[in-house]
């Protein structure tokens, strides 16, 4: 079967996430394409790093501002499986990145049209094109998964326990 781009890029963005859930970091995962090319990867890494700003979507675009050389990723579609939080949905308007494909939707903080729809609203300058769904289902099962495995105490307390040597090792493998 033939994928299609949109396909093929929600897949890297799921094994992305797939990759947080192995060092049991909720899984989200993002990619940002320009050109056909993948620009930045990212997944989250919020407790492993102890910070807030260490989403899957800002991790991406730092990289891909840093490819681009520019704040601006006009041109570049985003895929991340969850629907993004107001401070990403934030940092993508910032951005100016004019397309967002989404796996599963978060009504519980999404802001791509769940608690609100920052890409569409009256007063700020910038729109964002999304489609919502590629892969939904998988993007949806991972996070069930999840919290499944928080729920019945599969994860130790203490999670921010990676060895430096480990982290090296799943930075490299980015
Ligand atoms: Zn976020």
């Amino acid at each position: 079967m033939k994928l299609s781009d949109d396909e093929r890029y929600m897949r890297e963005a799921l094994r992305l996430a797939r990759k947080a859930y192995g060092i049991r970091e909720v899984p989200i995962g993002c990619v940002i394409v320009y050109e056909g090319k993948i620009i930045g990867r990212g997944y989250n890494k919020r407790t492993q790093k102890g910070n807030v700003l260490c989403h899957a979507e800002i991790i991406a675009i730092n990289k891909a501002c840093r490819y681009m050389g520019d704040w601006r990723l006009e041109g570049c579609t985003m895929y991340v499986t969850l629907e993004p939080c107001p401070m990403c949905a934030g940092a993508i308007v910032q951005a100016r990145i004019p397309r967002v494909v989404i796996g599963c939707m978060n009504p519980k903080a999404g802001c791509a049209g769940s608690v609100m729809d920052m890409f569409s609203m009256e007063g700020l300058n910038h729109r964002v094109e999304k489609e919502i769904g590629v892969y939904g289902e998988e993007c949806s099962t991972l996070m069930k998964s999840f919290f499944r495995d928080v729920r019945d105490g599969r994860f130790p307390r203490e999670r921010r326990m990676i060895p430096l040597a480990e982290e090296k090792r799943l930075e490299s493998a980015d």
